[in-house]
């Protein structure tokens, strides 16, 4: 896997960025190519009078939406880029439910392990019992 050209900016600011990012990614085996957040469609007016879309269909344009942290973030996308991104939302998502899946797994285990737990206490109690050595009656 490599970075999509979408992430490929040069810059001191997208370098400092994508040293965070790496380190990330490293530490927690991450897919480098996570994208969140809703992509939508919209159609505006641009405002001429004699363009097309003062009487017809309005101009597309795109946007993805992400809240992080409280702080909502809308970028705009251009038409190109839609595609790959949407390929990168649906990765993502299935990334995510792998996630809560191990999650969901981990907590059945951790169910089954204290019962287990529970039954083998119960089980090597009763043996005790059994095994006692009876004091003989005199
Ligand atoms: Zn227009």
């Amino acid at each position: 896997m490599s970075q999509i050209r979408q992430f490929a900016v040069k810059s001191k600011e997208a370098s400092q960025l994508r040293r965070r990012k790496y380190q990330l990614v490293r530490r927690y085996g991450l897919p480098e190519n996570l994208v969140g957040g809703s992509l939508v469609r919209s159609l505006r007016r641009c405002g001429r009078s004699n363009c097309h879309c003062a009487t017809g269909e309005g101009h597309e344009q795109w946007s993805l939406t992400l809240s992080h942290r409280g702080q909502r973030r809308v970028e705009r996308v251009p038409r190109e880029w839609v595609e790959d991104l949407e390929q990168e939302i649906l990765a993502t998502q299935t990334y995510l439910e792998a996630i809560r899946e191990v999650m969901a797994i981990n907590l059945e285990l951790l169910a089954l392990t204290r019962q287990q737990n529970r039954e083998t206490k119960r089980t090597s109690r009763a043996k005790k019992r059994q095994s006692k050595p009876r004091t003989p009656k005199k």
